[in-house]
């Protein structure tokens, strides 16, 4: 149920190791710190509401930028160590922890600016993105500012030699022990190329095609209703031959920057430097070979799991070349 749910998912945010990790990735908190420094001037003297705080990182960014107070509302226990980090950064009078969701805390006042990071794998693993939704219609001002204000979702066609690899490893065993089991391939296949997705890194050189965009959100507009089905077509142009055994999808998120003609944006592009969301690795069950100018196309659609409202699926409806269309959906087996 809901309740289950949501503390078993809470919990996974009390332990240190998830904060160390998402500190320790300088690419998503210089990308905060960046834009919020970028924005100080719709900050400076503002109101800001930070959904999540964790250890309260982007809060103090906020109060640095020139706040004049921030409410940092995180549900798990970590938020005693948020105050503890408040003060030793001698932010006290600025940085305001409040402990419990934001879907129930009361806010003395409406606030300028809502700062999140609750971009989860595949973008909507966790579900996160509602709670940011609830915060922004219940406490932002009309054309108050969020950070950031637009996720975009892609695709490619990738022939990740990993699978290969690993079928391939039961036609080997013979030659290191002398037992033949070469009957387990079909088993293994099974395995490998089951519906979970799988969370990698993909080398730039495994991906094979410009990856195509199939979704968009603008932050500022989208609604929960809308999340109930995230998605879209997307074309590619194979760049040349090889066998395609996977789709990896990723995204990028952006924030507004005043001062300059581009937004500022966080990708977890396999072309741009690694993040700790990698990029979600989804095996189909019949790999097709391409040659080069080869279209792979179709049509990906995600939205919440019947079972875990906090769990993502994936639909993938493609076709490669002339060879039969094919469909499968994944999810992602438990973010534990
Ligand atoms: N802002 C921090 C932490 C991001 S992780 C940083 O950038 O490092 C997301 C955090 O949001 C987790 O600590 C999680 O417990 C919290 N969270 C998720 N949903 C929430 C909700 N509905 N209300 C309050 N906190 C929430």
């Amino acid at each position: 149920d809901k309740s289950r749910q949501d503390r078993l998912y809470f919990d996974s945010y009390s332990d240190v190791t998830i904060h160390e990790e998402m500190l320790a990735d300088h690419v998503r908190t210089n990308a905060y710190r960046t834009a919020i420094f970028r924005n100080s001037d719709s900050i400076r003297g503002k109101v800001v509401l930070d959904v999540g705080a964790g250890t309260g990182v982007l809060s103090i960014f906020c109060a640095q930028a020139g706040a004049r107070k921030v409410f940092a509302v995180e549900a798990c226990s970590i938020a005693e160590q948020a105050e503890k980090i408040v003060k030793q950064n001698k932010m006290e009078d600025r940085v305001e922890v409040i402990r419990g969701t934001v879907e129930t805390v009361e806010l003395p006042e409406q606030v300028d600016v809502i700062v999140s990071e609750w971009m989860g794998y595949a973008l909507l693993h966790e579900s996160m993105l509602n709670s940011v939704l609830y915060a922004r219609d219940r406490w932002l001002k009309p054309g108050g500012l969020i950070l950031p204000n637009r996720a975009e979702l892609f695709i490619a066609p990738v022939s990740d030699p990993v699978v290969e690899d690993r079928l391939y490893f039961w036609y080997n065993v013979k030659d290191q022990y002398g037992v033949d089991m070469s009957c387990m391939a079909d088993f293994a296949q099974k395995c490998v190329r089951n519906s979970d997705i799988a969370v990698n890194t993909v080398a730039g050189e495994d991906v094979l095609s410009h990856p195509a965009r199939f979704a968009e959100l603008d932050l500022r507009s989208v609604t929960v209703e809308e999340l109930r089905s995230v998605g879209g077509a997307f074309r590619c142009e194979s760049f040349g031959s090889a066998a395609v055994n996977a789709f990896c999808v990723y995204f990028t998120v952006s924030f507004p920057c005043p001062d300059g003609p581009h937004a500022l944006v966080l990708s977890t592009s396999p072309f741009q430097p690694e993040t700790h969301w990698k990029q979600a690795v989804l095996y189909v069950d019949r790999p097709e070979e391409v040659v080069q100018d080869t279209p792979v196309s179709g049509e990906v659609r995600m939205y919440p799991s019947e079972d875990s409202a906090r769990h993502v699926c994936v639909h993938v409806d493609f076709s490669i070349g002339n060879h039969k269309r094919q469909s499968k959906t994944f999810s992602i087996p438990d973010w534990t």
